[in-house]
């Protein structure tokens, strides 16, 4: 298959690959999204494919605004629109309770095509994207190219990142063709991700409601619209044998460059120390360092974070520096970690994760 990159200006092509069943890269302000028509199971299966991704492992629905929620979930509570209201379009996933089908959309389903209700199940969305559960994640993308595509497609867009399966999730329209290039029909190059990680994801079907993934939405701005949120313990530890978390993904290894990573936490000039004194040959480590840090490592591969204290810029420039490394072939990777607050709790569960919890505290 050949990858067509499209330009900002080709967004009806990208829309009508969509609603004809196809796989499009599309540009959100978190990361890439590989996005699919979100309610033809065959197109979203073949997402799976494209990325390696584990069945199990559900997709978020992408929409253009906040009034297509009623369309795909019911028992929405009033802090979800409280939430849209906040957040949307923005980095903020939600998950709520996906609308059942009507008993003459089941009898119809059942009297179709043989496998018509096994490929549909008996929900509104098709069981391939929710990985069956009765729940779905729903985000509105701040992108107003993405949102421009999907409003043009008319459909809600089922879209994980458009990272092979385990990799750093791309940044930009080039990382995801490397990842991607012959397994999908089209890029739409929208320019650089500003956000750089993925969405926040808050469970609203529970009681408390519950962070599942830090991301582009801070946990303390949430705080003011959800007070008794809780911290699912998926995010800031790795889960143990037969654990299952509430959302799926995290239990998976995630972001990782195919070099291990050693995170080193604690104050920043103590972690920069600490990486110095432990460096031993720089034809193969390398090191992902604030920016004031830079200059201490000469010789070595250096893919500076942003500055000790700008956690926003952190997450922006994490995935490109994880990838930079692999493009350099470096076979240990050491990286600076930020405290946990702010964007800094996004980027601390990604740079987990990316080392497999291989921490150390400086
Ligand atoms: P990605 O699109 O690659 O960022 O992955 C989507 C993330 O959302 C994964 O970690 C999923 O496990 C999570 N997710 C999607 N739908 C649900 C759901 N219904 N319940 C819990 N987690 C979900
Ligand atoms: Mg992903």
């Amino acid at each position: 298959m050949n990858t067509q990159l499209l330009n900002p200006n080709e967004i009806e092509t990208a829309a009508a690959i969509i609603k004809s069943g196809g796989l499009v890269g599309i540009p959100t302000e978190t990361v890439y999204g590989l996005g699919a028509n979100g309610l033809n199971p065959l197109a979203v299966r073949s997402i799976f494919q494209a990325k390696g991704r584990p069945q199990d492992n559900p997709l978020i629905l992408h929409i253009p605004d906040a009034s297509w929620l009623e369309t795909y979930c019911e028992d929405i509570p009033e802090s979800a629109w409280r939430l849209a209201r906040r957040f949307w379009p923005g980095p903020l996933t939600m998950i709520l309770r996906c609308k059942e089908r009507s008993p003459e959309e089941l009898e119809a389903l059942k009297n179709g095509p043989v496998c018509s209700l096994t490929h549909f199940g008996s929900r509104i969305i098709p069981d391939v994207v929710t990985a069956g559960l009765d729940t779905v994640g729903m985000r509105c993308p701040a992108h107003s190219m993405c949102r421009d595509i999907i409003a043009a497609a008319g459909v809600p867009v089922a879209a994980p990142s458009g990272n092979t399966s385990g990799r750093p999730s791309p940044t930009t329209a080039q990382h995801m063709l490397d990842d991607m290039d012959g397994k999908i029909d089209a890029i739409l190059d929208g320019g650089d991700c500003q956000v750089g990680v993925e969405s926040t994801i808050v469970d609203l079907t529970c009681r408390p409601p519950r962070l599942l993934r830090p991301g582009g939405i801070p946990l303390e701005e949430l705080l003011d619209l959800l007070p008794d949120i809780e911290l699912d313990p998926a995010v800031v530890r790795q889960m143990a044998e037969g654990e299952k978390p509430r959302a799926p993904g995290m239990k998976y290894r995630h972001y990782a460059p195919r070099a291990p990573v050693t995170v080193v936490k604690g104050p920043p000039v103590r972690s920069a120390e600490y990486i110095l004194d432990h460096l031993t040959d720089s034809s193969w480590e390398g090191v992902i360092c604030f920016n004031e840090f830079a200059h201490w490592y000469p010789g070595y591969l250096v893919e500076q974070l942003g500055g000790a204290v700008d956690t926003w810029e952190q997450a922006r420039r994490l995935f490109r520096a994880l990838r930079a490394m692999d493009e350099a072939g470096v076979k240990h990777i050491w990286a600076q970690c930020p405290d946990d607050t702010g964007m800094g709790l996004a980027v601390v569960n990604r740079l987990s994760k990316a080392s497999g919890f291989h921490i150390v505290d400086a």
